[in-house]
């Protein structure tokens, strides 16, 4: 019987799922993410660990479960949270959950498009204070979506999702920049490459990233950049929140020299960079793109599919590296 680690209670039958194929299943008892320590002490003897994105899965932590640790499945498509390289060294299997969330993640991102641009959160809060006293023409106007730019950075599978529904669904014009060209994309969508990020920050109306989170992609939102957008764009991210320049966003905001902006991810969470807390033209949600029922009871079964395949001496369905 093998033993397994997860690492915070999640929903669905992913625990079952694994009890059901013969393992010794322990969860973190507390609804809380585990101390860098406790993740080295709870993983040591395990066989697999089912992490979450918030534990930092390091090379001393490696280090503290390699000789007993196949694999690691993280709960998440992203894995900035792993030091893969020294995985690699371990031999430990590192896996993630793609596909299954790039629907929610996608449908995430156009309710804050759609809520930034019509104003959605500040006119909710105009009505519960009592604000309201009757029809105006000029009360809370907000922007269209439709026939607008929308810039996608990092045409991956959540990016030209987004896209998909900006091109098919509101007439958009879709410009995208990614390390690798599309063409069938482009045919499908009349979607027009970008050889640099500054040309789709230069000509959105709506940008929306969806680069993972490497050396090369941090605070690729920059504050140059985001100067270089026009006064009534926006910007929507829902990939990492070190992505963005958010000290630079929110001067940028407050300025006026960009017009909203849509956050699900923080530089530094749960911490929310404290200038954007006052001002109207942003809307914030914590970290819950990927979070609704179906699709957080499909990474864990997803998670738990690659653990009993790499404990039954299978390859693992989503290895990463
Ligand atoms: P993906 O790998 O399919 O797409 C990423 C795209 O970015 C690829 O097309 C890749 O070529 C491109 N890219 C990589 N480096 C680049 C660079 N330096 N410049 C430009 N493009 C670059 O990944 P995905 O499934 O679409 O997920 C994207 C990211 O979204 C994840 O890595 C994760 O961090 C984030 N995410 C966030 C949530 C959330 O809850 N907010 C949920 C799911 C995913």
């Amino acid at each position: 019987m093998a033993k397994i680690l997860i690492t915070r209670k999640i929903p669905g039958r992913a625990t079952d799922m694994l009890r059901e194929a013969g393992h010794d299943v322990t969860v973190n008892p507390e609804d809380r993410p585990l101390s860098q320590e406790e993740l080295k002490k709870g993983g040591a003897g395990m066989d697999a660990v089912l992490s979450q994105l918030t534990d930092k899965i390091t090379k001393d932590v490696l280090e503290a479960w390699e000789a007993s640790v196949k694999i690691v499945a993280n709960y998440a498509v992203g894995y900035d949270n792993f030091d893969i390289a020294a995985a690699k060294e371990a031999g430990i299997v590192m896996t993630n959950t793609p596909d299954i969330l790039t629907e929610t993640v996608a449908e995430h991102t156009f309710a804050l498009m759609l809520a930034i641009a019509h104003r959605v959160a500040e006119a909710d809060t105009f009505m519960r204070a009592g604000q309201f006293k009757g029809w105006a023409p000029e009360l809370l106007l907000g922007t269209d979506l439709s026939h607008k730019i929308l810039g996608i950075v990092g045409l991956g599978r959540i990016g030209s999702r987004v896209a998909h529904h900006a091109a098919k669904g509101f007439d958009m014009r879709v410009l995208y920049y990614d390390v690798k060209q599309n063409a069938d994309f482009e045919k499908k969508y009349e979607a027009e490459f970008r050889q640099t990020p500054e040309e789709i920050f230069r000509e959105a109306d709506f940008i929306s990233l969806h680069v993972p989170l490497l050396d090369s992609t941090r605070h690729l939102a920059s504050a140059g950049r985001l100067r270089m957008m026009k006064p009534s764009a926006y910007l929507v991210n829902t990939s990492r929140g070190p992505i963005v320049d958010e000290r630079a966003l929110a001067e940028a905001l407050k300025d006026g020299a960009i017009r909203g902006a849509a956050l699900d991810v923080f530089e530094n969470e749960p911490a929310m960079e404290p200038l954007l807390k006052d001002l109207p033209n942003v809307i914030v949600t914590p970290h819950i793109a990927s979070a609704t029922v179906e699709t957080r009871e499909k990474m864990g079964e997803v998670a738990a599919a690659n653990i009993i395949a790499v404990l039954a001496g299978e390859p693992a369905p989503n290895a990463i590296g």
